[in-house]
């Protein structure tokens, strides 16, 4: 899963910490064999695992960035360097199976490369089983090998296994340098991009997803609802819940997921529309609203719904978000949240 095409360090938004880092051990030569990349997704983890595969195995390095016209260069650029691994969860986990083939192939000397780098995306989706199995791998790497794990944080992965890498810590991304980004490498309208950047927590690759052109339109589909949600019966509401559930598709995570946009980033949304009403109620900066291009609604629902409203919305929000990657029936889910936030809407000053 790469969101954008990195291959230099100085390509990758922010992140100067980790950048440093990597330029002084690039620097002092002394490249350690095994790192914890934290932070949420589609931030440029993965993209810094590959702007290192490039910058050691380049045959030309000058300043510490890669020439980007030797063979190993042209490689890595084309997505086909033999010794790029990246594992990725088969389903919900990391299984013993990936992690024994793994072991394999890092039995073998690299195919052309001096520096093999492998990935593991969401390692702390390993299985018990899994973990043991890596644990002996990061205790003794076969020489030539770097190996990266990627995790939102490193609570869920062993003591044992996080003690052995070297902790580079990601953080999310500034709305600003996102905004600029999106306008420039994907030509995105400059509040298309604002709104993605505010609404994506940091993530430059929650971000670039909300400006694909099916997203927008769900966008504008799930906002609508909202905003008819106030004049429908209770019986129309509930047929709206009850479409909702069975034509979203329900995801174990949206912000994993770079596929087809489903009801927890519709909820998310959602979250994000009754949060930008509190912010108009309360007279916060504007700045912190997301939903721009629909400022006037916004107003208009901050004179209708009380803070008390709001709160318990948002909240009902949330809870329908946790109840949905739980698995619960989302026909439950949906009727009770949005009968709900029905009864909260409009009925104090
Ligand atoms: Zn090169």
């Amino acid at each position: 899963m790469f969101f954008y095409w990195v291959m230099r360090f100085s390509d990758i938004i922010g992140q100067e910490k980790a950048k440093g880092f990597f330029r002084r051990v690039m620097l002092e030569k002394r490249i350690p064999h095994a790192y914890l990349f934290t932070g949420i997704a589609g931030i440029g983890k993965t993209s810094t695992a590959r702007a290192l595969t490039m910058a050691l195995n380049c045959h030309n390095p000058s300043d510490m960035e890669p020439c980007g016209v030797c063979p190993a260069c042209r490689q890595i650029m084309g997505g086909n360097f033999p010794d790029f691994i990246s594992i990725e969860p088969d389903g919900q986990n990391i299984r013993i199976e990936q992690i024994r083939e793994l072991n394999r192939r890092l039995s073998f000397a690299p195919v052309s490369a001096i520096y093999r780098v492998c990935v593991l995306q969401q390692a702390d989706s390993m299985t018990g089983e899994a973990a043991n199995s890596f644990l002996k791998t990061l205790e003794e790497p076969p020489a030539g090998n770097i190996l990266i794990l990627n995790a939102v944080e490193p609570l869920n992965l062993l003591p044992t296994i996080v003690s052995r890498c070297q902790r580079v810590p990601f953080q999310p991304l500034p709305v600003d340098a996102m905004t600029q980004w999106l306008v420039r490498e994907k030509k995105m309208d400059p509040t298309t991009a604002m709104i993605a950047a505010r609404a994506s927590h940091g993530s430059l690759g929650r971000a670039i997803r909300m400006c694909d052109k099916q997203f927008l339109t769900k966008r504008d589909a799930w906002i609508s609802r909202l905003l008819k949600l106030p004049g429908l019966s209770r019986g129309d509401a509930l047929k709206m819940a009850m479409e909702l559930a069975v034509k979203e598709k329900v995801k174990a995570s949206n912000y994993r997921d770079s596929g087809e946009p489903g009801l927890l980033d519709m909820l998310t949304l959602w979250g994000g529309w009754y949060r930008d009403i509190l912010v108009f109620k309360v007279r916060g900066p504007e700045n912190l609203i997301t939903n721009v291009d629909f400022t006037t609604h916004l107003k208009e629902a901050a004179r209708s719904i009380s803070i008390e409203g709001l709160i318990h919305s948002l909240l009902a929000v949330n809870q329908a978000e946790r109840d949905v990657q739980r698995m619960v029936n989302p026909q439950l889910v949906m009727a009770n949240t949005i009968l709900k936030l029905q009864r909260l809407r409009g009925d104090a000053p």
